[in-house]
C-alpha cells in the first residue's frame, strides 16, 4: 500500500544511540510552504531573542506543534538567489542566478514543483517570485510584479495582469485560500504561499500602524559598531541605519504613492503627528540614529504582525477543513535580516543575522510536537525533503539533503558539520564585497576575494557571538584555521565551484577602487 516505507528503511539508517522514529510517513501528504521575504529569526518570538522584539503567536504555534530549526542557513543571502536555490535545490553557480541585478532564472531547469507536478500533485505558486522569468512547473501561478508593492498591488495570474485593492499580505493569503477551496480534492497539493512582507520599505497594514503603542525598542549592543577587528569589507559597506537608510521612504517622512485617498488618510493620521514631533526635535548624531532605528523596527515588526496574523488564517482553514492532519506546513524566509546589529539593516553577509533564517515545520503524526533541532540545515534541503516526502526520486544535480530523518528525530551520523556559503552581488546595492566561506556550529570562516582584495576572517562564535573580532592568523586558532581552510577547498570541489569566475556574476562590472 505504501511504496515509501521500504525506501525509508534503505535510505535512513538510524544513528547509534538515537531512538528509531516512532512515526510512519503517510503517503503523499499535502505540502504548504509559506515563505516570508527578509524575516529575521530575531523577529520570531519562538526563537526567544534577547531583545524580545515582538510576539508571533501563530508562528510560535507551528514551533510548538512541530519542529523549530535553530541552525538553518541560506547559501547566498539575497532574495532572487536564495529563491532560485530553494526552487532548484542547487547553489547559485549551478542554477545561474547569482544576483538581483543581471540574472534571469532559466525556467527549463529541474525544480521540485515540476517533479511533484509530474508525480500527480496539484502545484500552485502565489505571491512574490522575483526571478524575472515566468514560473514553470505550476498548475496555477499568481505573482507580484518584480519586487511587488504593499498597497493595491498589481499581480500576474497565469500570464494575465490583475489588480486587487488592499494590503499585499492579506491579498496573497486570500488568493492562497481561494486556490485551496477550488482545488481537486482527489489529488495531493503543493502550495507555495510566498509573502512579500517584511521586505524594505517595511510598510505595515494600515490597521496595524499603532500595534506597538509607540514602544521604544531596546537597542542592539552593536548599533554603533565601528568595525574594528574586521577588514575592508565591513568598513566599506553601505548598509547602515545611520547613513544608508533614507529618511523619506524608509523612515516614512513621505507616504508611498500607491495608497488610495482613504488609505492615505489613515496613513497620515498615524505618521503625520509623529513625523512633526520628530522634525521639531532637530535630532542629530546618535539620537537621530536611535530614532531611525526605532521607526525602522516599528515598521518592520508591523509588517511581521501582518504575516503572523495571516499565517493564523491559513492554519485555521487547515483546522476547519480537516486538512491539518495530512498537510506539512513549512514556514521560512528567503534569508535573515539585520535588525540594527552592527548598525545595519539588509542582509548579504555570511554572519548569523543574515545567513541564518527561520525554519518551522509542522507535520502531525510524523514530527513530534515541540521539538528543537540544532543540526546545520539549509534552504536547499527543502527541495529534497519535499521530493522524498512525496516518494519522488531525487535528481543527482540537487545539492541539499532531505530533512526527513531529522523531522523523525533521528539525525544521520554523517549529517553536515560545516555549511558552504557564497555571496556575489557587488557593488550594488550595498557595497558588500563578494565572499565565500563556512559556517560550523562554532566558527565562521570568510574569504573576501573580489574585487582587488584577498583576505580571510575567522570568528569564534562561542567566545564572540556577535562576530565582532576576527581571530584569523592568531596562533591559538592555527589548527582550527587549517582544518576549516582545507574543508572549504574540499567543499568547493565537491560542489563543483569554478576556480575562476566571470566578473558578470557580481551583477555590475566592479569598479577599480
Ligand atoms: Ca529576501
Amino acid at each position: 500500500m505504501n511504496k515509501f516505507l521500504p525506501l525509508l528503511c534503505t535510505l535512513l539508517p538510524i544513528a547509534p544511540g538515537l531512538a528509531a522514529p516512532t512515526n510512519t510517513v503517510p503517503p503523499r501528504p499535502n505540502i504548504l510552504f509559506i515563505m516570508a521575504d527578509d524575516h529575521a529569526w530575531q523577529a520570531v518570538s519562538a526563537y526567544g531573542e534577547a531583545r524580545h522584539l515582538n510576539q508571533t503567536p501563530n508562528l510560535d504555534r507551528l514551533a510548538h506543534e512541530g519542529m523549530r530549526f535553530d541552525r538553518c542557513f541560506v547559501n547566498n543571502s539575497l532574495c532572487g538567489p536564495s529563491r532560485a536555490s530553494i526552487i532548484t535545490g542547487t547553489y547559485s553557480h549551478i542554477n545561474g542566478f547569482y544576483n538581483n541585478s543581471n540574472c534571469r532564472f532559466d525556467g527549463s531547469q529541474t525544480t521540485y514543483p515540476k517533479l511533484l507536478q509530474q508525480a500527480g500533485y496539484q502545484t500552485a505558486l502565489i505571491g512574490k517570485w522575483h526571478l524575472e522569468s515566468d514560473p514553470t512547473g505550476f498548475d496555477y501561478w499568481e505573482i507580484l510584479l518584480g519586487q511587488g508593492i504593499y498597497y493595491n498591488p498589481p499581480m500576474i495570474r497565469n500570464g494575465q495582469r490583475v489588480k486587487y485593492p488592499g494590503y499585499v499580505t492579506d491579498i496573497i493569503t486570500d488568493r492562497s485560500l481561494d486556490w485551496l477551496k477550488q482545488r481537486d480534492t482527489n489529488k495531493p497539493f503543493m502550495l507555495l504561499c510566498w509573502q512579500k512582507a517584511p521586505h524594505r520599505e517595511w510598510e505595515p497594514a494600515l490597521r496595524d500602524l499603532d500595534f506597538d503603542h509607540d514602544r521604544t525598542y531596546p537597542l542592539p549592543e552593536t548599533l554603533f559598531d565601528d568595525y574594528a577587528g574586521r577588514g575592508l569589507a565591513e568598513h566599506e559597506q553601505d548598509m547602515t541605519i545611520a547613513k544608508t537608510m533614507r529618511m523619506k521612504a524608509d523612515c516614512k517622512l513621505v507616504a508611498p504613492g500607491d495608497l488610495n485617498p482613504e488609505q492615505k488618510t489613515n496613513w497620515d493620521a498615524y505618521y503625520e503627528p509623529r513625523n512633526q514631533a520628530f522634525l521639531a526635535k532637530n535630532l542629530t548624531g546618535r539620537a537621530l540614529v536611535e530614532w531611525k532605528y526605532n521607526r525602522y523596527v516599528h515598521d518592520y515588526l508591523g509588517c511581521i504582525k501582518g504575516v503572523d496574523d495571516n499565517v493564523g488564517r491559513i492554519l485555521k482553514y487547515l483546522d476547519d477543513t480537516g486538512l491539518a492532519s495530512n498537510t506539512i506546513v513549512i514556514y521560512s524566509s528567503d534569508q535573515g535580516f539585520f535588525v540594527g546589529e552592527h548598525g545595519w539593516f539588509d542582509k548579504r553577509w555570511i554572519f548569523q543575522e543574515s545567513a541564518r533564517t527561520p525554519l518551522l515545520i509542522r507535520w502531525p503524526g510524523v514530527v513530534a510536537a515541540g521539538r528543537v533541532n540544532r543540526d546545520i540545515v539549509c534552504n536547499m534541503d527543502l527541495a529534497e525533503t519535499f521530493l522524498q516526502t512525496a516518494g519522488v526520486p531525487i535528481p543527482e544535480r540537487m545539492q541539499g539533503r532531505s530533512l526527513l530523518p531529522l523531522l523523525q528525530g533521528a539525525t544521520p551520523a554523517d549529517w553536515r558539520k560545516a555549511f558552504y556559503y557564497h555571496y556575489y552581488e557587488y557593488p550594488a546595492f550595498h557595497r558588500v564585497r563578494p565572499h565565500y566561506g563556512l559556517i560550523t556550529d562554532r566558527y565562521t570562516l570568510a574569504h573576501f576575494y573580489a574585487p582587488d582584495v584577498d583576505y580571510w576572517e575567522l570568528f569564534d562564535r562561542e567566545k564572540d557571538p556577535g562576530e565582532m573580532r576576527s581571530v584569523f592568523g592568531e596562533p591559538a586558532y592555527a589548527e582550527v584555521q587549517t582544518n576549516l581552510m582545507q574543508e572549504v577547498v574540499r567543499q568547493r570541489q565537491v560542489l563543483k565551484e569554478p576556480d575562476v569566475e566571470d566578473p558578470k556574476v557580481f551583477g555590475q562590472t566592479p569598479k577599480k577602487p
